[in-house]
């Protein structure tokens, strides 16, 4: 298995769980932008969100990050992020949300 994420939910790969329920898995990201940085997933391998068909799943990710908001404090605010291929600065190959906050962010980047 090549996927970092999938070797991550296997538990091949260490990573500092925070959050997990029948289909995803949150855990820290491991280079932080922000006090809190999280990143929710699938456990199953889809590639990115553009190949995101299964609305249940859809939704336990997007339940998943607001559970991780709460979990980690983030009662004043936070970002939720998804880079989706290349031209959208996806780096790792497995979906993910990045769930981002712990301070006052700056302007999202657009161009
Ligand atoms: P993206 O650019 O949206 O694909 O972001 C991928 C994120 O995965 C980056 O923020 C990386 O720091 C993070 N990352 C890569 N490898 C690991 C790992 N082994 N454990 C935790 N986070 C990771």
């Amino acid at each position: 298995m090549s996927c970092v994420f999938c070797r991550i939910v296997a538990g091949e790969l260490p990573s500092e769980r925070v959050f997990e329920s029948e289909r995803v898995l949150a855990f820290r990201d491991i280079r932080p932008a922000a006090p809190v940085h999280v990143l929710v997933v699938p456990k199953a391998h889809v590639e990115s969100l553009f190949e995101l068909v299964d609305r249940e799943l859809a939704g336990e990710l997007l339940v998943g990050a607001a559970e991780v908001a709460r979990s980690q404090g983030l009662e004043r605010g936070f970002r939720l992020i998804a880079n989706i291929r290349h031209d959208g600065g996806q780096e790792v190959g497995h979906l993910h949300l990045h769930v981002v906050g712990g301070r006052r962010l700056g302007p999202m980047l657009a161009r």
